[in-house]
């Protein structure tokens, strides 16, 4: 038996599983390849601590409090060129690391599988670095750990997703564990693309090119500017290779988890303390930064944060911004189902290989069908949203 039993009201924060007494929740990965929090009944002893610290189905963005917003760039250019956006995110890690405190984020792991981990060092630090564009698997007992280092004083930060960050910040809270030295930061966030999905794909990419892959990085800015979308795969035996092939199925909106259609941190009023993303519409707010090299958006959702980003001073060109003028479609409503989303997990789940190879190496017919798509993109958009509310 599942905590939630519709997918749509479980994010797979793991909040669950680390409050629960009994050790009776296991995670386990879905025919679709997300993680799923399961009760073993034969430990459970029904006191439904499980549910109440659910927030994903209680959120309630508190919209009368006051936010601030920034456009924000790491003065050092290098820790802007290896991060996806302006390295806000680097700035905070290591104002953390320096004060001898632990950092925990999503990490490509050896075997390309994206997780949280957490990190004592700056150079830990670094491989957190750069957006991983699938949903990054929280081990079961992460947040207990996070809970634990706070009960002893250390200063933590937790990165992630918004559903990650409010789960997290709902099991201390029901753990009564004091968050004063707590940093948080989530993300504006498109929806997570499924870990069965991409391990298949990488399978894939690693059948056609006839070597294992040794990296991926999924939105080379480097190669291609920060507003493009690339990924770039290296392999053992030394070649490299650049598509849009996991960005563009991405983008047609069918392999995200089913609670990010609908999905309650679709507001800029959050319960962390930082609410980060790219400088999408920046022309409209602040000069200069047409460099194409990278640029953050950041919310304060507090006093704390706002103090914080004073002493973040030295390290950041940090300017004010308005709000109303920086919203961007993620901020407002869940992202709406692609056209092919139905297609695409029948034909997964039937035969995951050949879904891969149509869907993420198309033939030439596919590809006239998706290019006649996206021209026509803007109407299909507003009927899937009215279709799927
Ligand atoms: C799946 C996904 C969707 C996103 N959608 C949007 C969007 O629609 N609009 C927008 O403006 N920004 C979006 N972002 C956020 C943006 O791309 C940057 O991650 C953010 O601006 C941080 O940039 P940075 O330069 O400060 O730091 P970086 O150093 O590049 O940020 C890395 C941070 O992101 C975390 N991270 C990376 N991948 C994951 C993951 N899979 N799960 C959880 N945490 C992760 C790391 O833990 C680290 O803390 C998305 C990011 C991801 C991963
Ligand atoms: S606490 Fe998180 S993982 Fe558990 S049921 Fe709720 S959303 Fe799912
Ligand atoms: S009801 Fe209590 S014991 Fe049972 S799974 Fe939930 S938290 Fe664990
Ligand atoms: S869209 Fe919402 S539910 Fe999906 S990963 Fe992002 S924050 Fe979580």
């Amino acid at each position: 038996m599942r905590v939630q039993e519709n997918d749509r009201q479980c994010c797979g924060c793991t909040a669950c599983a680390n409050i629960c007494p009994k050790n009776a929740i296991v995670i386990t990965q879905d025919a679709k390849g997300f993680y799923y929090p399961e009760i073993d009944e034969e430990l459970c002893i029904g006191c439904n601590l499980c549910k109440k610290v659910c927030d994903f189905t209680k959120f309630e963005p508190i919209k009368n409090k006051a936010i601030t917003s920034y456009a924000v760039r790491h003065r050092n250019l290098d820790e802007v060129r290896t991060s996806r956006s302006g390295a806000f995110f680097s700035a905070v890690a290591n104002y953390v690391i320096e004060r001898g405190g632990v950092c925990y984020g999503a990490i490509l792991s050896d075997d390309l599988r994206v997780e949280h981990r957490e990190a004592k060092t700056i150079e830990m630090c670094v491989r957190f670095k750069g957006s991983k564009y699938v949903q990054s698997y929280i081990p079961q007992n992460l947040f207990t750990e996070a809970g634990e280092y706070l009960k002893s004083g250390r200063t933590v930060l937790f990165s992630g997703t918004g559903c990650q960050v409010h789960g997290l910040l709902s099991y201390l809270e029901m753990k009564r564990i004091s968050m004063d030295s707590l940093i948080t930061i989530d993300f504006i966030c498109h929806g997570v693309p499924s870990p069965g999905v991409w391990s298949h794909y990488k399978d894939e990419i690693e059948r056609r090119a006839n070597s294992k892959l040794i990296s991926v990085n999924f939105r080379d800015k480097n190669k291609f500017g920060w507003v493009a979308h690339q990924e770039t795969y290296y392999f053992t035996n030394g070649n490299q290779e650049s598509n849009s092939n996991w960005a563009d199925v991405f983008y047609q909106h069918c392999m995200f988890r089913e609670s990010c259609y609908n999905c309650p941190y679709t507001t800029p009023y959050r319960n962390s303390d930082f609410t980060i993303g790219d400088y999408w519409g920046y022309e409209k707010v602040i000069d200069g930064y047409r460099d194409n090299e990278g640029l953050s958006f950041v919310i304060a959702q507090n006093d704390k944060a706002r103090l914080l980003l004073a002493e973040l001073d030295t390290q950041l060109e940090i300017q004010q911004t308005e709000l109303e003028k920086s919203m961007q479609p993620q901020l407002c409503n869940p992202v709406y189902k692609g056209i092919e989303y139905n297609r695409f997990w029948k034909e997964y789940t039937k035969k995951a290989d050949s879904a891969i190879k149509v869907f993420f190496f198309p033939g030439i017919i596919r590809r006239i069908y998706l290019a006649g798509l996206k021209r026509i993109k803007p109407c299909v958009k507003r009927f899937l949203r009215v279709l799927h509310r």
